[in-house]
């Protein structure tokens, strides 16, 4: 099978839920950046704490320094069994980075896997989640819609819309994406680069998935 990978797609399109299920049947390690990012600070690493000023100052963190964060992440032994990276890279400049780091360690990336989707569809997905104002439980209109619309199954509390989950919000993060992430395709396409439909329902997407990595 196909073991070094890279997941790309929108917000909304579902690559963390198909890494969740890829990594119960095989042995790769799920890598998110923001995992690393909390875990480097937590551990006040030489890495975490020049992070940490940055975001501190509300600046964005840097690329290199972004990409050394997931390099020495890389390096831990339990990749050496193949890895997810789970959204990233994010922009040209990191996979670029990436890339040469990759080399350096003789590590290159087997496969990248491009989920594709519609706007509405992952409009849709990101708007979905709706909360009770009593006892602050989570629905899913699509997945796990209450039993009565707009009441919560536990408390009868009345469901709204985080602003995070709103239209105007999703609509932003599908800006970004398109800006910063869309050209990262792009940059990998070629034999490496695997399509998939990420608009049917799940077992679908992930059977589709273990094909084109040859699982
Ligand atoms: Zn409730």
């Amino acid at each position: 099978m196909k073991k070094n990978l890279v997941f790309l797609g929108a917000p909304g399109a579902g690559k963390g839920t198909i890494a969740a299920l890829l990594i119960k049947d095989s042995p790769l390690v799920h890598i998110s950046t923001g995992d690393i990012f909390r875990s480097e600070i937590k551990n006040k690493t030489e890495l975490g704490t020049k992070a940490k000023s940055f975001i501190d100052s509300g600046a964005l963190v840097p690329d290199e320094l972004v990409v050394d964060m997931v390099v020495s992440r890389l390096q831990c032994e339990d990749c050496n069994s193949g890895y997810i990276l789970d959204g990233f890279p994010r922009t040209v400049p990191q996979a670029e980075l990436l890339d040469k780091a990759l080399m350096k360690m003789n590590k290159p990336l087997d496969a990248v896997i491009f989920f594709n989707a519609k706007d509405e569809v992952l409009l849709e997905r990101l708007t979905a989640r709706i909360t009770c104002k009593e006892c602050g439980v989570n629905f899913n209109k699509l997945f796990s819609p209450p039993k009565k619309d707009g009441v919560c199954d536990m408390c009868n509390g009345v469901l709204y819309q985080r602003s995070d989950d709103s239209l105007e919000t999703a609509k932003n993060r599908l800006v970004v994406y398109k800006e910063q992430t869309e050209p990262v395709i792009g940059y990998y396409k070629g034999p490496m680069l695997k399509e998939i439909d990420a608009e049917p329902a799940t077992d679908i997407n992930y059977n589709a998935l273990k094909k084109a990595i040859e699982l």
